[in-house]
């Protein structure tokens, strides 16, 4: 089924409307130049009820984004807050995805987007495992990409914007025709930065590594992973990290809204330590599950129940 021909509701500028009459004109400025910005947040059924994970995180970072663009959100937090919690609610769901998505109006064409309306939508799903039933306790293996994250001086890649995903889909697209399962991409200079809508962390000598996050997108779930390894008493470090260093990590393992934590067990056909999920991300990967549970008290202030 198509997304269009789903029942339920949206919000659209401030207005509750029919799934089906949420759509857009084609003259949509974002819709031919891609300036504009989202998130991707999950909401998750607990124990004592579901709750949206990290949501003002997830709004913090779509404010700096639209920051990053120039484009100033007609709605405060509090709005869109209220708008994710109530498109759970209303279309029925317990589980599932929130995409916030920011975009420009349809006034007039143009590199000069001064004055055009700027236009928010929440869309509320339900969203099954990113790659694939098996990812999250086989792994998945990834190819080393021909594509590159994009230079920091040829676009904000602070900003989850929604043009920089041009590259993100043709690194995917590369991979899977390659018959791997998902990409990982360098920065211009050859340094490993992220997948394309995941982060990236290395286990080596039980040390957890990860690139610098000069160009990847500054992840929630990476920033939740920070927190749950110093709970576990695993150090997290900041390196620049080569694709060798892929090959040769102990574990590897991406992370993201999405994604969730899923191991990485080849890189470019190399297998990585013995070709399992190793301990360490299996140990962070069941912190992460039962912490988006409501299953850790001490991080319960990460969840929005619904
Ligand atoms: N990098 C990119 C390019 C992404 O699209 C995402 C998904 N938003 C991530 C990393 C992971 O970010 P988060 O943990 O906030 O979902």
């Amino acid at each position: 089924m198509k997304l269009s021909e789903r029942e339920g509701w949206i919000w659209l500028d401030g207005a509750w409307l029919r799934w089906g009459d949420a759509s857009v004109h084609l003259g949509t400025h974002t819709l031919h130049y891609g300036l504009g910005c989202f998130e991707g947040i999950r909401c998750y059924a607990g124990a004592d009820g579901a709750a949206i994970f990290r949501l003002d995180e997830h709004l913090a970072r779509l404010e700096g984004s639209a920051r990053l663009l120039g484009i100033e959100i007609p709605f405060s937090r509090a709005t869109l807050r209220e708008a994710c919690v109530e498109a759970m609610r209303r279309n029925g769901l317990t589980e599932g995805y929130l995409r916030p998505l920011v975009f420009l109006g349809d006034e007039r064409l143009g590199m000069d987007p001064a004055g055009l309306s700027v236009r928010v939508g929440v869309m509320a799903m339900p969203w099954g495992r990113y790659l694939g039933a098996d990812a999250l306790t086989h792994g998945v293996r990834v190819k080393v990409s021909t594509w590159a994250r994009q230079h920091p001086n040829a676009y904000p890649c602070r900003a989850k914007a929604i043009g920089g995903y041009t590259t993100a889909i043709l690194a995917a697209r590369e991979a899977r025709a390659d018959g791997y399962e998902e990409a990982v991409l360098l920065d211009t200079e050859g340094f490993v930065a992220e997948g394309p809508g995941e982060n990236i962390f290395l286990v080596r000598g039980g040390e957890i590594l990860e690139p610098e996050v000069t160009v990847a997108l500054d992840g929630i779930t990476r920033r939740t992973l920070h927190a749950l390894a110093a709970d576990l008493g695993y150090p997290v470090r900041a390196a620049r990290v080569t694709r060798d260093d892929l090959v040769l990590a102990d574990e590897l393992f991406f992370c993201g809204t999405a994604v969730e934590v899923t191991p990485i067990v080849e890189v470019d056909r190399r297998r990585v330590g013995d070709g399992t999920p190793g301990p360490i991300t299996r140990a962070l990967q069941a912190r992460y599950f039962a912490c988006v549970k409501g299953e850790v008290p001490a991080h319960r202030d990460w969840l929005t129940p619904i």
